[in-house]
């Protein structure tokens, strides 16, 4: 750890570094570069309080502190490296002072590798513009689904008319006034509230407080907003630099704009100038307009710092984010999607809730390394799903992790022996 304490600042050599430097919490190097003409992908290693990550790396989703249905052995043995865990969530529930209390996240959720915290501003979006409407990160799914996903059927029945009856967040120039989506009552999220909550939390990552605006915005809202954005990331940065804790905790900044190619470029100029430790692409996207959105902000970030593309986990978008310059990314679909019976393949996703699973008794998948898959058949599977059983959520739930987490690090593997352009074509013409 006093290897990453020690590393100096871009302003190191400034004659005024003592004034302006700071220690940053994290060190990033890249090893391996891409060859392919115009690609930006690249292999690292980034070392944090809690340990490495090798990237490119699929950044696993704990929302409330917790993969659901795994444990952190199980979550470690499949070859996680690091998790994320919700702001906003854990605010709520149980709190950021009992985490404190209980000695910070790493230690709550008995994990002892790398974490990440989001800074609820994508959540406080969800509540908002895009509360019960067709808008999520990217624009199909329901956007109640994003804070119902988890609710048992009991919750959702107690709960029910809080969420019918919601308020909408509102967004000012300070922060965001929003209700609990558990029992309504009154929250405020400003930039330095959202930083004193993931101090306490205590990851080894943050991210700056921003706010997510939906596609279907104006591009004067998106204007507005994308400022305000900005504003809010200098006070999240201010105000987490003067928090001893800074010196262990490292804080990315988050590039917004939309769709529009002016304001993500502007987005990333403005904050590339800020003195983040590394860079977050937030955004809710249009699948055709992820790639580009993605390639404007890379081009212009500072290629020696790490950058995390938020909410963004299909095997498709994976390839084009690691190919435009993305180290991390995270996302609920792959333990989400386990949950309702859907696995991932490489000839596509299949639904073990189909009748014709229930008399095959081949794994999931015949050259899967993970552990369902050396064990249990599709059979089993299927009737555990029609019966009910939590065992179906967790035995899914650790093959279609291990396969994300895995094709992640293929592609890693692929850029340090010059093969990513073979390995994308070959796995996008069998998975489509
Ligand atoms: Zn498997």
């Amino acid at each position: 750890m006093n290897n990453i304490l020690n590393q100096r600042s871009v302003f190191a050599k400034s004659p005024f570094s003592y004034m302006l430097s700071f220690v940053s919490a994290i060190d990033f190097k890249i090893i391996k570069k891409m060859k392919e003409p115009k690609a930006l992908g690249r292999a690292g290693v980034l070392k944090t309080a809690h340990g490495k990550i090798q990237t490119p790396a699929f950044v696993a989703v704990g929302t409330k502190a917790t993969i659901k249905s795994l444990t952190p052995e199980q979550v470690k043995d499949l070859g996680v490296e690091v998790i994320l865990a919700n702001t906003y969530h854990l605010h709520l529930q149980p709190g950021e002072d009992r985490i404190a209390c209980a000695g910070g996240l790493n230690k709550i959720m008995g994990w002892n590798g790398p974490t990440m915290t989001d800074s609820g501003g994508f959540q406080v979006f969800s509540l908002g513009a895009a509360f019960g409407k067709n808008i999520t990160k990217i624009t199909k799914n329901h956007a109640e689904e994003i804070l119902l996903e988890d609710f048992t059927e009991t919750t959702r029945k107690n709960r029910g008319p809080i969420v019918e009856n919601f308020k909408p967040a509102k967004v000012k120039e300070d922060g965001v006034y929003f209700r609990s989506h558990i029992d309504g009552s009154a929250h405020y999220f400003s930039p330095e509230k959202s930083i004193e909550i993931q101090n306490k939390i205590g990851a080894d990552i943050i991210f700056a407080f921003d706010e997510c605006t939906s596609p279907n915005e104006s591009i004067h809202y998106q204007r507005e907003s994308l400022d305000r954005t900005h504003r809010w990331a200098k006070k999240s940065l201010k105000y987490h630099r003067a928090q001893p804790i800074s010196k262990k905790q490292a804080i990315f900044g988050i590039v917004q704009g939309g769709r529009h190619e002016e304001l993500r470029k502007k987005s990333a100029e403005v904050i590339s100038k800020m003195d983040f430790d590394g860079f977050g692409i937030g955004g809710s996207f249009q699948k055709v307009d992820m790639s580009n959105a993605v390639r404007w902000v890379n081009e212009i970030l500072p290629e020696e710092k790490p950058r995390h593309l938020l909410g963004i986990g299909e095997p498709e978008d994976l390839f084009m984010a690691v190919e435009n310059g993305c180290d991390l990314f995270d996302c609920v679909a792959p333990t989400r999607i386990a949950r309702t019976g859907q696995v991932y393949t490489s000839s596509g996703k299949i639904n073990l809730n189909n009748s014709a699973f229930q008399e095959d008794l081949s794994p999931i998948e015949k050259t899967c390394g993970c552990y369902t898959c050396k064990k249990y058949t599709r059979a089993y599977l299927a009737h555990l799903f029609r019966a009910d059983e939590i065992l179906a959520a967790t035995l899914a739930s650790i093959h279609n992790l291990y396969f994300i987490v895995n094709l992640v690090k293929k592609m890693r593997r692929a850029i340090l022996n010059n093969t990513f352009s073979k390995l994308k074509k070959e796995f996008l013409k069998k998975y489509n």
